[in-house]
This record gives structure tokens, sequence and C-alpha cells, in this order.
């Protein structure tokens, strides 16, 4: 009797990255974006100066103060965030004034070198990258500055720095400083009072925690500080944020917005403000500490140790490096990113800020598991999704 050849007992193995997988941007901006968001772009052009494009305007504008929770009123620039930062500074801060600038990581640095060449008056209250921030040592420099520029969330470490302990300490200090906040990734990720805490001017943009594609930043401007800002700065004309903010009140631009954006902007919105700002928050805190507990499982911690809900910052084990890590997942389609020069091997960063729920950190936990894997780093299958998954429950 002849035997039949008994059927293969492996199924075909799919390559790591394939038509079939699904792309995604789990890095700390820009970030994925709901497709809904994305259709509010496919419409035949609007005009910013028509009715529907002044409305969109004001309804944007209003999103953005309820996001902040406080009664700011919002500068929508055409700009990314960076923009938008240097309107704050010199809209707000006279020429040849003292600037403290308190930095620990990439973009904190960045507003220091851009006090600096705009010729301001700039005092570096630094501390190593990774570190955190402290309160006495800024609110000492404080005690003469006019401004102090301070970043929440330092995308580049992952620490979210203590804005409201640094401000109470620098306004007690210096109760006429003004206090410029690049919230860049923790505006509608993170709890921010700035009312409360004393903060004066909020900055953010939109591809990171407002979910929207790049292209627009945001100012949020204390009733206070308002009464302070400089008219006719003579350091900048397309970023004179008191004339924009006294146009955009009535529903004009002083130039030709990203009107587009704007409605994009406005339904990205709809979907953060669909829960209260705890809410929000609270989940955003609790997807990134899924994260951090799956790479904590896989030999790879946080770096920092007060850790931003934007983003996972974490140490690969000996021998893997954070760009290894990074191109791995890239190669799975994936896109993260390795830390910021000169810290491209410390570190990698993964985050979920942006059109992404629980269930995209449960999955990250497996794609990281799978890269790990690809890189020969031993561990137990099935670690990082199970604290992924502990630390959302
Ligand atoms: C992304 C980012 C910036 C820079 O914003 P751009 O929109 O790229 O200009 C500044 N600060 C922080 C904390 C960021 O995450």
């Amino acid at each position: 009797m002849t035997q039949v050849a008994p059927a293969p007992t492996t199924q075909p193995d799919l390559p790591a990255y394939t038509p079939l997988h699904r792309p995604r941007l789990i890095a700390p901006g820009p970030v994925e974006v709901d497709p809904r968001v994305l259709l509010e772009l496919a419409q035949p052009q609007m005009h910013h100066r028509a009715q529907a494009g002044i409305e969109k305007l004001m309804e944007a504008r209003a999103k953005l103060t309820a996001l902040l929770g406080d009664p700011y009123d919002a500068v929508i620039t055409t700009s990314s965030g960076t923009g938008a930062f240097e309107g704050a500074l010199v809209s707000t801060t006279p020429v040849g004034a003292k600037v403290v600038n308190a930095q620990a990581g990439k973009f904190s640095e960045r507003w220091g070198e851009m006090a600096a060449r705009l010729g301001y008056d700039t005092h570096r209250v630094a501390r190593p990258w990774g570190a955190l921030l402290d309160a006495d040592e800024i609110a000492g420099a404080c005690r003469d500055a006019h401004t102090l520029t301070i970043t929440h969330s330092e995308t580049s470490t992952g620490a979210l720095h203590d804005l409201e302990a640094i401000t109470r300490a620098a306004k007690a200090a210096n109760p006429d400083l003004i206090v410029i906040a690049d919230c860049i990734t923790s505006y509608g990720v993170a709890e921010l009072r700035p009312a409360a805490w004393g903060v004066d001017v909020i900055v953010s943009g939109s591809q990171k925690g407002t979910a929207t594609p790049p292209g627009l930043g945001f100012v949020l401007f204390s009733p206070e500080v308002q009464a302070r800002m400089i008219r006719d700065t003579p350091r900048g004309f397309y970023l004179d944020l008191t004339r924009e903010l006294a146009g955009q009140k009535a529903g004009n631009t002083p130039q030709t917005p990203a009107i587009n954006l704007m409605y994009a902007l406005s339904a990205a919105l709809d979907r953060l403000l669909g829960v209260p700002l705890e809410v929000l928050w609270a989940e955003q805190r609790r997807k990134t500490d899924a994260l951090i507990a799956a790479g904590t499982a896989l030999g790879a911690p946080a770096w920092a140790t007060r850790t931003s809900p934007a983003v996972a910052v974490l140490t690969p084990p000996p021998g893997l490096t954070g760009r290894a890590v990074a191109g791995a997942l890239a190669g799975m389609g994936q896109r993260a990113l390795p830390g910021q020069a000169p810290h491209e091997d410390s570190v990698f960063r993964v985050s979920t800020m942006g059109y992404s729920d629980r269930y995209d950190a449960l999955g990250i936990a497996g794609i990281l598991e799978d890269a790990f894997a690809s890189l020969g780093v031993p561990f137990t299958r099935g670690v990082a999704v199970a604290a992924a998954w502990a630390a959302l429950a």
C-alpha cells in the first residue's frame, strides 16, 4: 500500500513587513490622525474670509480653550510649534530683557538658543538630559528676570517636569515674571492647570496631543498677560501675536491661515473633548505606563524618573542601541524614533499620543516583543504584553 505524504505541519511564514501589515506612527509626533479628521481636508477649497471660514476659526479657538480648561485666549499660528513659541516670546518679552531658560533636553535647549539669537539677556539653568529641573534653582535665577521659558513634557528624554512647583516657586521669587511653557506634548495629554499654577502662556502644536496633521501652532494667553503684551514688536512681523490675537478675537487673521487645517483641527478636538479632561489625561497616562511596563519587562526601562504620559523614552538593554531598536521597528513598518542627538543610541522613543487607544498600547507591546526577538534579546514570550495589560487594568 502506498503512503500519502503527510501535509506540511508548518504554515508559510509571514515576513517581517508585507502589504498585509498596517504601518503605524508610534513616534511622539507627527501622530496617527483619525480618518474623519483627514476627510475634513478633502473638501472644496474653503476661504478664510467666508462666513463659514470665520466661524471655523472661532470654533477651533473656543475648543482649544476648552481643551486647556482655563479661560485663556487662543491664537492659532500657521507654523509648527517652534514658530508659535517664537511668537509667544517676541510678543511678551521686550528687546534686551532677561530671559531665564530652564533646560534638561533637546527642546528646552532650543528655547535658550532662540532667546540668545533674538538678543535677549539669556540665562540658562541647565540640568543633564533625563534629570529633573530644580524649582529652587530656577526661582533663584528668576528674581530679576522678565521671562522664564520652560518645557513641561520634555519629549527628548520622556521627563515630565514639575511645572506647578517650578512656576509657583518662580512667581513667589518674582511676581512680575512671565512664564512661557512649551506644552507641545503636555497640552491635551497631561494634567495642566495653568491658571492655578500661574503659567501665563501655553504653547503647543497640531501634530502632537491634538492629533491633527502638522502645520498649526497654538499659543494660549492668560487674561492677565494680555495686558502686558508688546505692541508692534520689532522682533517679529508675521509672528506679532499681539496683532494676531486682536485679529483672531474678531474672527480675522491678518495673513492667510492654513484654513483647511483648522477644519481638521476642529474635528480632532471633538474627539478629545468627548470625555472630561481628567479622563483624557488619566487614559493617556495609562497607555504610556503600559508602554513603559512593556519596555521594563524586556529590559528597557524608562530613562526619566518622573515620566511624561506623552512618550515612553526607554533605555535599551546592554548590547542594543536606540537606533537598532528604532531601526528594527522601522523594518516592521512601525515608525518609532531613536533618541535625539547626542543621545541617539542611549534611548528609543515610542508614543501613543494621537488617534490611538489602549488596545494600540497592547499591540505596541506585542510589536516590541517581535522587534526585540529579531534583535536576539532573550525573554519569555508574552511578558511585555502581560505587563502592558496589567498597567492598563
Ligand atoms: C515636537 C516638539 C517641539 C517642536 O515642535 P515643532 O512643531 O516641531 O516645531 C518642541 N517642544 C517639544 C516638547 C516637542 O515635543
